[in-house]
């Protein structure tokens, strides 16, 4: 596990691999470690880090210097520097002098015993398809300047200006894996340039609402609901839209139905499965950020149900993409094209698109604004099982979305206080959290409305629903899944209180998601609320909790380790052979639970973090997710 560096938001510019690649500039939260530099999306309203857009291996750098602006360069493309690599240069704009000449010295020095640094370079940008510098037109062309730190000081800046104050250097990590917050990003300068392409369609629940429609571009107007963003459409017509159904319109694979953004490769493996096609195929992004894979399931093989098979889609020198090394092709779509006749060196031709787009994801509410549901709009289907609060029952609002109803039980609730809570529950919305979708709340019982996950409660899928033996990337995914949703709550600053695997569901593709957040403080039973009650989550609590009731992110963070734990003996009682007073008395002496043999010693490392005695000193949720991914990498 790496530690951080440096971090900070800069605008990147868009590789161009290919000449035909659009030309951009996007705000991206960069990450520095002894071995990259990766970079990732982010929430700008939230100062959240989201997915992971790309990583350069520090090993593969040949050199890092500042780029001279083009003329008439807006104020915040005054600072850029470059870091080339084996794929050409990243142009990277930070937003001050002293913060460029900060990255820029540390990744020198990172690099500097590096096998093929460069001896000149290009000072000037490579733009459609020439350098502006010396006017070459081969992207390979040997630089045309001398690099100052090469024949003087090896880690200045060649164009260190010294006319304006210094200011504070980007903070550093505080301690050991301990990143301090980067500072809040600056909102977008403008949102109203910003284009989407609609990946599902989505009809309007309410007047405000604005229709979408698959594949359709989009412009955004406004972003101040991160889950609701205002939109316009082609014709001019304006309206909400849900923010999660559309992507912005980047590489152009979006509107392709084989293209499956956000999937990693045992979700590939389990929608493969259950479409049970030979030849089914996706393509997705791949766990190396910037690349893709195809994966493709095959059933002419001896494995009873077929197999699947994962093909890095390659690159050549010259920005071609290839699958067979005899094929290349300028764009993924002709490759995929291609394959879809050719097997070329697969066990299958691409014979059948396997697409995630069939079921749209939810939305944070039906409808901008809606969270009291009329409960004539709901049918109920059938029963899904009972909690603490009674029954759940699966069916559809509005006869066509499925969601879950939760018919709470009269006396179970502090209902009052809990719907005043549900309207701040609304806006949480997060891939990893189970979406809260409204209330009734005019008659009794009440309903909660939520998001229905197809394969149902974690704990029992773990126990019973793994068809076979779980490979080591998906345990550690499910891990991810819920760091990721507790890293969203944790970033708003909501304790979940009873984080554990049978408050966890799984959707249809295997993806977990995280419910019942902050529920258990609206519940009306001696036996669950009290520490020393039979239903209280004694084995997923830490000390503190069990001597003094503190609950805080740290507790949570304290049960996501016990959760892990469950993961990773397949569902097993944590402490099996203990009751609940013999939990807290040893739990508060130090006893902790074992390493379950799935878990290999990193894994176990990282469940011992999270019971840390004292609080402080368990890692963030933030940092949890982080170290997991760096993991999965690992694996992968
Ligand atoms: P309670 O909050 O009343 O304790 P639970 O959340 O434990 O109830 O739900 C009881 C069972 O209903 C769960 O174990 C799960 O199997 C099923 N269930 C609950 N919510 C959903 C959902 N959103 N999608 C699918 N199944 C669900």
């Amino acid at each position: 596990m790496s530690d951080i560096k440096l971090e900070e938001i800069f605008i990147k510019r868009s590789q161009q691999k290919k000449k035909t690649s659009p030309l951009n500039y996007k705000e991206r939260w960069f990450i520095l470690t002894q071995e990259k530099v990766a970079y990732y999306d982010f929430d700008s309203e939230k100062g959240k880090r989201k997915g992971l857009k790309g990583t350069v291996d520090l090993e593969k750098v040949k050199c890092v210097e500042t780029v001279q602006p083009e003329t008439n360069t807006p104020q915040e493309r005054m600072y850029a520097f470059q870091i080339i690599y084996d794929e050409g240069p990243l142009y990277i704009f930070a937003k001050t002098e002293d913060v460029r000449t900060l990255w820029i010295n540390e990744l020198k020095k990172l690099v500097r015993f590096n096998k093929d640094l460069m001896q000149k370079y290009h000072p000037c940008f490579w733009v459609d398809g020439v350098w502006l510098c010396c006017q070459q037109e081969v992207k390979q062309a040997m630089g045309c300047k001398v690099l100052e730190s090469s024949t003087k000081n090896g880690f200045q800046s060649t164009f260190r200006r010294t006319s304006r104050k210094p200011l504070p250097p980007t903070p550093k990590v505080e301690k050991l894996g301990r990143p301090l917050p980067p500072e809040p990003p600056e909102p977008p300068a403008s949102s109203a340039s910003m284009t989407v392409v609609a990946e599902y369609d989505y009809t309007p629940v309410t007047p405000q609402d604005l229709e979408l429609r698959k594949d359709e571009e989009y412009t955004i107007l406004e972003r101040s609901d991160p889950n609701w963003w205002k939109a316009r459409d082609k014709y001019g017509k304006e309206g909400y839209i849900p923010s999660n159904y559309v992507v912005e319109a980047e590489r152009g694979l979006e509107k392709f139905d084989w293209y499956s953004k956000n999937m990693n490769r045992s979700q590939a493996e389990q929608l493969l499965k259950s479409e049970n096609k030979d030849g089914g195929f996706l393509v997705r992004e791949s766990s190396r950020a910037g690349k893709y894979t195809v994966s493709l399931l095959a059933k002419s093989g001896v494995e009873m149900g077929g197999s699947c098979r994962h093909y890095n889609i390659c690159t050549t020198q010259q920005g071609q993409f290839y699958l067979a090394e005899k094929h290349h092709f300028q764009t993924i779509p002709e490759l995929i094209n291609y394959h879809q006749h050719n097997a070329a060196g697969m066990v299958s031709r691409l014979k059948h698109i396997v697409s995630n787009r069939a079921q749209p994801p939810s939305t944070a509410g039906l409808g901008y604004g809606v969270w009291e549901i009329d409960p004539r709009d709901l049918t109920f289907i059938k029963e899904l099982g009972s909690g603490q609060f009674g029954v759940v029952k699966y069916g559809k609002w509005q006869g066509q979305h499925d969601v879950a109803i939760k018919m709470i039980k009269e006396g179970s609730m502090s209902e009052d206080d809990f719907i005043e809570e549900a309207k701040i529950m609304m806006k949480l919305r997060n891939e990893n959290l189970v979406q809260l979708y409204g209330v009734c709340t005019k008659q009794r019982p009440i309903y909660i409305v939520t998001e229905f996950l197809a394969n149902g409660c974690l704990l029992t899928y773990l126990k019973e629903g793994l068809k076979q033996h779980p490979t080591s990337v998906q345990l550690l995914e499910m891990c991810k899944d819920v760091s990721e949703g507790m890293a969203y709550l944790e970033s708003q600053q909501y304790i979940h209180r009873d984080l554990a695997a049978r408050n966890c569901l799984v959707d249809a593709n295997g993806t977990v998601k995280v419910t019942d957040f902050g529920l258990s403080r609206y519940v009306l039973d001696d036996e669950y609320t009290s520490s020393a009650g039979s239903k209280f989550p004694v084995r997923w609590s830490p000390p503190e909790v069990l001597l003094y009731c503190k609950f805080s992110s740290k507790s949570d963070i304290w049960a996501y380790g016990v959760l892990m734990w469950e993961v990773y003996t397949l569902g097993k009682l944590p402490y099996e052979r203990l009751n609940n007073t013999e939990i807290v008395d040893q739990v508060s002496r130090g006893l902790r639970l074992f390493r379950p043999q799935l878990a290999n010693d990193k894994v176990y490392s990282i469940m011992t973090s999270c019971w840390c005695d004292k609080p402080d000193e368990r890692p963030t949720f933030q940092e949890l997710a982080f170290n997991v991914q760096d993991l999965l990498y690992e694996l992968q």
